[in-house]
């Protein structure tokens, strides 16, 4: 499989930082975002990395000392607001890799290469472990592009976390000395104000997808055949049969020749320490694609997962099997 050569990397250091061990509360860390540089340059010899961070998210950080080291070191700024303007414009300038969860939907159109392979990257974790994958961004319609413009236009620069509250203090500039930073709200007729200044504070919600169990639909033709359940054991999908009883089948609406498409154990999807679904393609036979584009042909095109490689599943995305006819959508529950 051919990679392409990453120089330069930038990293949604607020993204990086949250991390939700499985169900539970999300936890503040910067040494998470220092562990996936280290993965950075690990996996790109001599890479540059640049990471922004939302001035908020640095207030929830359980260890601001390394936070401070990063910016001393000059790898690391602060946004005063959304940071994933900056991100993605020094990443437009540098042709750089983007690490991050975030799906980008509003910059699309501004941003063509967000759709392109090895762009954006994801993260797994795994026994305290984080493993960086190539991340393909499944297209959007016009339609997607301007639904998620009119959603950012509203929270108005507001981005936001998973779980816990952040509020933001709106007063204008020189009002409040938290004025557009993170201030303690006071609720006064289920409306909250600034606790030093009285002007509203506004929540400030960030775009980490809450790990809910993930569910995978089993899709054969197009149809919707079968809603799979992902234990927290995992599962391993293929040609099930009498001798496989591990095996969950995804081939049973298929005629005899198009199963033989599908390995046996053709891929195995896990949960990883964050409860997000992680995906192996297994088999020496047959391929397996995530949200790949689809050739004159029909058949999927690109994003061919390297076997025995680790990739992070979104909600929304889908993976494809063999030449197309069986494919697997993953929801995330209670995800808008
Ligand atoms: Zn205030």
């Amino acid at each position: 499989m051919v990679t392409a050569r990453v120089e330069t990397v930038v990293l949604d250091a607020a993204n990086l930082a949250a991390r939700n061990p499985n169900g539970k509360k999300a936890d503040w860390r910067f040494v998470f975002v220092d562990q996936v540089k280290a993965a950075c340059e690990r996996r790109w010899d001599g890479v540059l990395v640049r990471a922004w961070m939302d001035a908020s998210a640095e207030s929830r950080l359980a260890d601001r000392d390394r936070l401070r080291s990063a910016r001393q070191a000059g790898w690391l700024e602060i946004a005063p607001g959304d940071a994933d303007d900056l991100i993605l414009e020094f990443a437009d300038d540098h042709r750089a890799a983007v690490v991050s969860r975030d799906k980008f939907k509003d910059a699309r159109r501004t941003y063509p290469w967000l759709e392109e392979p090895h762009r954006v990257w994801n993260w797994t974790w795994e026994k305290g472990e984080v493993t960086l994958a190539p991340r393909r961004l499944r297209p959007v319609t016009d339609e997607e592009v301007a639904a998620a413009r009119r959603k950012k236009a509203l929270k108005a620069g507001v981005i936001g976390l998973v779980d816990g509250q952040v509020w933001i203090c709106r007063a204008p500039v020189g009002r409040c000395t938290q004025a557009g930073r993170s201030t303690t709200p006071k609720k006064t007729l289920n409306k909250y104000y600034c606790a030093r200044c009285s002007y509203p504070a506004e929540e400030q919600v960030y775009a980490t997808v809450l790990p809910a169990p993930p569910t995978l639909t089993l899709v054969v033709d197009g149809a919707n055949r079968a809603r799979l359940d992902l234990p927290p054991g995992g599962v391993v999908l293929g040609r099930g049969g009498p001798t496989r009883p591990d095996v969950t089948d995804v081939t049973g609406f298929l005629d005899g020749g198009a199963a033989n498409d599908i390995g046996r154990r053709h891929l195995r999807i896990d949960l990883d320490d964050e409860g997000r679904p992680v995906v192996v393609h297994q088999s020496e036979a047959g391929s397996s694609f995530l949200n790949p584009r689809f050739g004159a042909d029909g058949l999927p095109a690109d994003h061919r997962l390297e076997p025995g490689t680790r990739y992070a599943l979104d909600d929304d995305d889908e993976l494809v099997l063999g030449a197309g006819r069986v494919r697997l959508r993953v929801s995330f529950e209670g995800d808008d």
